[in-house]
């Protein structure tokens, strides 16, 4: 007993000095709910015939070597259907969908699970019990699940298995990278939350280690594209700038440079090479925030509507109250500061109307014409 109470002790000194260490490196962390009392996981990673699979429990590491043909051992502990999109590559960087049904566009989550199962729930895009419900039609993920808030993992499980039920279903979840997932490829750390830099050390290893193509969560956000088009809509998570269109990249091109090259590379191979800090700056698809200052005019989006053959844009990245429409109804930003933990709303396009999905559940109607 009294042993037990000082490895209690022990744990939350090296917690606290832990803390007191990160609070130091950056002061404006989001806390965490419950640092006595750690749930992360699971990691799960590529080791020869098997898959080894980590999880913490109560602040516990777990651990089990397990056959990759053993999917309900995931699906009954974790609730994960285990999938074939995860051992697959990109092979298609066109990324150019048709679909008549519904689109559902949610940006920005940045950890805050609750508001944004909140969010789908309400708009019946899942169920109760977190299934997909929203048949053949398309939920973008519009870039940066991770940073800031605590349920960062919780967000990649529920995206990874929506996307399976979707496909299941005849419909289809598009994740996209933002620039805080290319901030965790490579080793800029400065956001995350307290949580995942104990959990990482608790598992021995950088948290960025968590996310590298030996893992399954790596591998398959290695394959994720950063531009798409629906119907004739773009989705980009902060944008397309001139000088992008000005060196004649093509989705295809932007989205091949960026799962073949810049997910693999460090600050420093990006830095050195003219194209690819070009496409990582803030002039590239990540990091864009022109539309909102006054150094874009209206013609200077149609020209990029043009380039790309598309009616609008639709981004998220610089974050405002609400979802907010600018340049004529030509560029629609969706990130509504969900990454706040307060509020936040959904994109839904129906029959070509665009609608402001409130957390109440209510549909606002954007009026673009
Ligand atoms: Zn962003």
């Amino acid at each position: 007993m009294k042993r037990a109470l000082n490895k209690k002790i022990i744990i939350g000194l090296i917690t606290i000095l832990s803390l007191s260490n990160i609070y130091a490196s950056n002061p404006s962390r989001q806390p965490v709910s419950n640092l006595f009392n750690i749930n992360d996981g699971p990691y799960i990673f590529y080791n020869a015939d098997k898959l080894t699979v980590k999880w913490i429990k109560n602040n516990k590491l777990k651990e089990k070597n397990i056959k990759y043909t053993r999917t309900k051992f995931f699906k009954r502990k974790f609730d994960i259907h285990l999938h074939q999109a995860s051992f697959d590559t990109i092979t298609d960087y066109n990324q150019h969908y048709k679909t008549s049904e519904k689109i559902a566009v949610i940006s920005d989550i940045h950890g805050q699970y609750d508001t944004a199962i909140e969010l789908l729930k309400k708009h019946n895009i899942i169920d109760s019990h977190n299934n997909w419900i929203f048949g053949k039609g398309h939920l973008v993920v519009l870039g940066d699940i991770f940073d800031r808030g605590d349920k960062v993992t919780e967000l990649l499980w529920l995206v990874y298995n929506l996307e399976k039920e979707a496909h299941d279903a005849g419909g289809k979840v598009h994740y996209l990278m933002g620039n805080h997932e290319l901030m965790i490829f490579m080793d800029d750390l400065r956001y995350v939350n307290e949580k995942y830099l104990l959990s990482a050390s608790m598992l021995g290893t950088n948290y960025t280690n968590l996310f590298l193509s030996n893992s399954l969560l790596g591998r398959w956000l290695h394959q994720k594209p950063v531009l798409i088009k629906i119907n004739n809509i773009l989705f980009s998570h902060a944008g397309i700038s001139p000088d992008i269109i000005s060196k004649d990249f093509s989705v295809h091109d932007i989205n091949k440079i960026f799962a073949e090259t810049i997910y693999y590379s460090t600050k420093e191979n990006v830095y050195s090479d003219t194209t690819l800090k070009l496409l990582s700056s803030s002039k590239g698809p990540i990091w864009y925030r022109g539309y909102f200052s006054n150094e874009l005019k209206q013609n200077d989006l149609e020209d990029i509507l043009n380039y790309f053959d598309v009616d609008k844009i639709i981004v998220g990245h610089t974050s405002l109250p609400n979802i907010t429409h600018l340049y004529n109804g030509k560029l629609i930003d969706v990130d509504s500061s969900i990454k706040m933990g307060n509020y936040g709303e959904i994109l839904i396009i129906e029959n070509e109307d665009f609608y402001r999905g409130t957390l109440q559940g209510g549909k606002i109607k954007i009026p673009l014409k």
